[in-house]
């Protein structure tokens, strides 16, 4: 929950980095705790609504009447917890409880309210925890030592922006959400954002970001490494089913441990792949802002193609786009945009990768990367003339006199493994069979 702050002090956003916990198996345990209270909370929660369903009672929804049934619960109910973790899990049910009442409402009627969970996340507000460097200190019940662990990473914000901390539990792993405050940029004068001039971006998949600007300038964004990442991902799992399907347990059969542990790997592939992905889409968006900053571009016109993408296209294509996450290239964008003091509005993109940007009129998409109009010989890139078109239904300048002619190039996810093969990833096969410091071709492990 934002404070309330006076209407003078300069603008803010809301910015959450996660870093991963390093521990010691003790801590380890204590941390697991935690979280394990915090699940007793949320179970006490439902338990108390039911009973109160039951007796054909209002349920307690609100987070002051359930900080309320906590307080006469008295201190030493929930472990090591203390009083701010499980509030925060109260807060976390009623905001639950009262976001699906509102979608039932609306006539949703898949919305689900809040159901059992083992381990519940646990936030602490500021004042309560202790952040120095790499060191973090929780809070634990009364009577208790604090909790001092390490994270496995420097933040990105100093100490004095971050306003919360969540501990999490996650693909197996300890985290911590670290929530700052960061304030939104502030320019020398003649420097700042200047809400007239404004670019179009298109988003694709080769590109996830093609920028047309003012002045005839571009910004292509390559995401061929992304690409190759989804890839290679795919052939992964793949070849792992593969490699175990003969040991798959049956359906209502309970899965023998090598079979969870095969499990266990799987979801933590998944979870490396999605990571890598999100964070090659969050460099790709910095760099948009990075150059709209220096061009003074002050709008940014998104082409919004989500209404395309209900359509069947089939298989592949279909695969294709799921692996684009275009929610989240977009959310990247926005957020680092609001950070950036730069406006974005998300318009109607349809047709504007079929238009000549020079004379307007409509061509067929071409298949390639290269667009050129049969009425007046224009030929451009593809995704950067949609950008222009897009910018241009939004007030862009960009006339036929000045199509985009300087474009930057860039490239996104260049740390990626499946980049290249100089980068080698386990996944890949040595690509010089019995090479020196070649990992070699992973096989499955024999048939027992
Ligand atoms: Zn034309």
């Amino acid at each position: 929950m934002p404070r309330r702050r006076s209407p003078q002090s300069p603008r803010v956003v809301h910015r959450t980095a996660r870093a991963g916990l390093r521990v010691t198996p003790a801590q380890r345990r204590r941390l697991l705790g935690l979280l394990v209270s915090a699940g007793d909370v949320w179970a006490c929660v439902l338990e108390l609504n039911a009973w109160r369903r039951a007796r054909q009672d209002r349920p307690l929804a609100s987070y002051q009447e359930l900080c309320r049934a906590l307080a006469a619960a008295g201190p030493g109910t929930f472990g090591e917890l203390d009083t701010e973790g499980a509030r925060s899990v109260l807060r976390r049910y009623s905001d639950a409880w009262f976001a699906t009442a509102q979608r039932r409402k609306g006539g949703d009627h898949r919305a689900r309210f809040p159901r059992r969970r083992a381990l519940v996340p646990i936030r602490w507000y500021h004042g309560t925890f202790a952040l120095e460097r790499r060191r973090l200190r929780l809070p634990a019940a009364r009577g208790r030592p604090p909790l001092w662990v390490r994270l496995d990473r420097d933040l990105p914000y100093p100490p004095a922006q971050v306003r919360s901390v969540t501990l999490i539990y996650d693909a197996g792993r300890l985290w911590v959400d670290v929530t700052a405050e960061v304030p939104v940029a502030c320019y020398p004068a003649g420097q700042e954002p200047d809400p007239a001039r404004v670019a179009g971006v298109d988003l694709g998949i080769i590109h996830p970001y093609a920028v047309a600007g003012p002045d005839g300038q571009g910004l292509l964004v390559s995401g061929r490494a992304i690409r190759a990442e989804h890839r290679m991902h795919l052939a992964d799992g793949k070849a792992r089913r593969r490699a175990v399907a003969h040991r798959a347990p049956k359906p209502g059969q309970k899965g023998s441990r090598r079979w969870r542990h095969h499990r266990r790997r799987q979801r933590l592939a998944e979870d490396r792949h999605r990571r890598r992905v999100r964070q090659a889409q969050h460099e790709a968006a910095k760099t948009v802002i990075t150059w709209a900053v220096a061009r003074r571009v002050g709008t940014l016109a998104v082409g919004d193609p989500r209404g395309v993408l209900k359509l069947d296209a089939g298989r592949k294509h279909n695969q294709r786009t799921r692996d684009w996450r275009i929610g989240h290239l977009i959310a990247a964008l926005k957020d680092k945009a609001e950070a950036a003091g730069i406006s974005l509005t998300l318009v109607d993109e349809r047709g504007t990768s079929s238009t000549c940007p020079a004379c307007r009129s409509r061509i067929p998409k071409p298949a390639g990367r290269v667009l050129s109009c049969p009425s007046c010989l224009f030929t451009g890139h593809r995704d950067l003339a949609a950008a222009a078109n897009i910018a241009a239904r939004n007030g862009g300048g960009t006339t036929s006199a000045s199509l985009v002619a300087d474009v930057t190039h860039r490239r996104a996810g260049a740390h990626l493994p499946g980049v290249s093969p100089s980068r080698r990833d386990p996944r890949r096969r040595a690509h010089h069979r019995g090479a020196r410091g070649s990992p070699g071709r992973h096989r499955p492990a024999p048939p027992t």
